[in-house]
């Protein structure tokens, strides 16, 4: 038997296989910003004290946030945490994902795509369609240290094509090594690279 309705499947560097279902997603609400206090904590850290637990969502939705193009990681903070100590690395992006096949711009691929980016958050469902929106846009929370993915393969029908991704409000990337916080310029991946095809030569 040949594959039925959802003969799709993605492959890059990661072996799996997606199977892709469709479900609708809804989602909306925009809220008023009332006001902030910020501390300096040092060591490159910032508490920020919302008034109004709305600003403090807002805010989260909102990322990324860049600072003198450097891009802001925020944790939402627990009573318990130690501020000197929480993780900052993971941050959340718009992704769009385009070359995506015709009869694809599903919420179930999203979700696929999203956790093969990082963690999926979000589909956006909404702006589908309006202004000739040609891409599948999601939100995915994203480990800051790794290099960003570009693009994943899909087999779709027995056909091979790619998508690619584009991080809307995308800071300081590097274009050699695919990380956040650096240019090319600075790359120590670039510079080892250097060093080594140096000694070669
Ligand atoms: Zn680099």
């Amino acid at each position: 038997m040949e594959d039925e309705l959802m003969g799709l499947s993605l492959n890059e560097e990661e072996d799996e296989i997606l199977q892709i279902q469709i479900e609708p997603n809804i989602e909306g609400g925009e809220e008023v910003f009332r006001g902030v206090h910020i501390k300096d904590l040092g060591d490159k850290r910032f508490l920020f004290q919302f008034y109004h637990v709305m600003d403090l969502e807002r805010v989260l939705k909102g990322s990324p946030w860049t600072f003198n193009n450097h891009l802001l990681i925020l944790h939402k903070f627990q009573c318990r945490d130690d501020p000197f100590k929480v993780p900052l690395f993971r941050a959340s992006f718009w992704v769009q994902v385009y070359d995506v096949p015709i009869g694809l711009f599903l919420e179930s691929l999203a979700i696929r795509l999203g956790n093969f980016i990082g963690e999926f958050l979000e589909y956006d469902g909404l702006t589908l369609g309006k202004e000739n929106r040609n891409y599948l846009r999601l939100r995915v929370n994203i480990d800051v240290r790794k290099p960003l993915k570009r693009r994943k393969k899909i087999l779709f029908y027995g056909k091979c094509s790619y998508v690619e991704f584009k991080y809307e409000r995308l800071s300081l990337f590097c274009f050699f090594c695919g990380r956040l916080g650096h240019n090319d310029s600075f790359c120590e991946a670039k510079m080892a690279l250097g060093v080594e095809v140096t000694e070669m030569g």
